[in-house]
């Protein structure tokens, strides 16, 4: 993995530069799908005896960046790791890749400044960027807009369209995805529900309601478990309710009880959401409600 934090203006740039070509098997790579690969790996910073013997090896001069256009290439990811095996044996290579490299330097350059001048499409491709990094979009839904190397070239009406319909895919996966955490949560909820009535036995049921609200366009439903006491009746208590949430990239549950907040679970969705966290909270408080109606029964 890369640890140039490159700007998506950089990543653009090399791809345009080397023609949507992967310079390793000269076949057509997607711009999404692309690593931009060091051709002389990032490590070598930290082994400036190697990187130098390197160079004299590749006939590099002084002024050579492992962190510029002299060091980058599109490079289809199985063939990243292809090179990677080879990239301190296999000289010829790997020279014939940074020749190329050296070549292309200034048109990538070029590309670089035109799109820092166009603020709006190095928005765009700041939006692409975001989308796939909080995969939003897969690569191949994704494509389409990035493999248009006429982002760059085109005019205002084709950029207004390719930014709506990016929006138009951002706010649709957006969505799904929301919806499917929705669904997750609700199944988790009721399968450990489900365990613990198994546990307590036959004297109790369970009963599950649920309401409707909208967040952020999309309906969420609110869910409230209770236990229904089955030889006395007067336990019928609702007591845990899990209200769901999102907010700055977090799906968030609020566990409440009387419509007191008893604990907020944040899930990182980016980071897909950890289940147990929220299991353990379910149980914690599910086995602290389930005390204090025990206490109340005996009393
Ligand atoms: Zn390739």
């Amino acid at each position: 993995m890369s640890k140039y934090p490159f700007k998506i203006t950089q990543r653009y740039a090399v791809y345009k530069a080397f023609d949507g070509i992967c310079p390793w098997c000269k076949e057509p790579v997607d711009f999404i799908a692309s690593h931009i690969d060091h051709v002389l790996p990032e490590v070598l910073l930290d082994d400036s005896a190697k990187l130098e013997d390197l160079k004299k090896e590749f006939g590099l001069n002084d002024s050579f960046n492992i962190n510029d256009y002299e060091n980058w290439a599109p490079l289809h990811s199985y063939c990243n790791l292809e090179k990677n095996k080879k990239v301190y044996k296999g000289a010829g290579f790997v020279r014939k890749i940074l020749e190329k490299c050296e070549k292309n330097k200034k048109s990538a350059q070029l590309i670089e400044i035109r799109l820092n001048q166009q603020p709006e499409k190095a928005k765009l491709l700041a939006q692409v960027q975001d989308a796939i990094q909080s995969n939003l979009l897969n690569i191949y839904e994704l494509q389409k807009f990035a493999l248009k190397p006429e982002i760059m070239d085109s005019n205002d009406d084709e950029l207004n369209n390719i930014k709506n319909e990016l929006n138009g895919k951002v706010a649709y996966q957006n969505k799904k995805m929301l919806h499917d955490l929705l669904r997750m949560m609700k199944n988790q909820t009721r399968e450990f529900f489900h365990a613990m009535m198994k546990e307590m036995g036959a004297d109790w049921a369970f009963s599950m309601s649920g309401d409707a609200k909208t967040v952020d366009g999309v309906e969420v439903k609110t869910l409230k478990y209770g236990l229904v006491n089955q030889v006395d009746k007067r336990f019928d208590t609702t007591f845990i309710h899990v209200e769901p949430r999102f907010s700055n990239k977090q799906f968030i549950i609020d566990l409440k009880a009387k419509g007191q907040i008893l604990e907020t679970v944040i899930c990182d969705i980016e980071k897909g959401v950890d289940w147990s966290v929220y299991r353990d909270a379910l149980r914690k408080h599910h086995k602290a409600a389930l005390q204090q109606i025990l206490k109340t029964i005996n009393d």
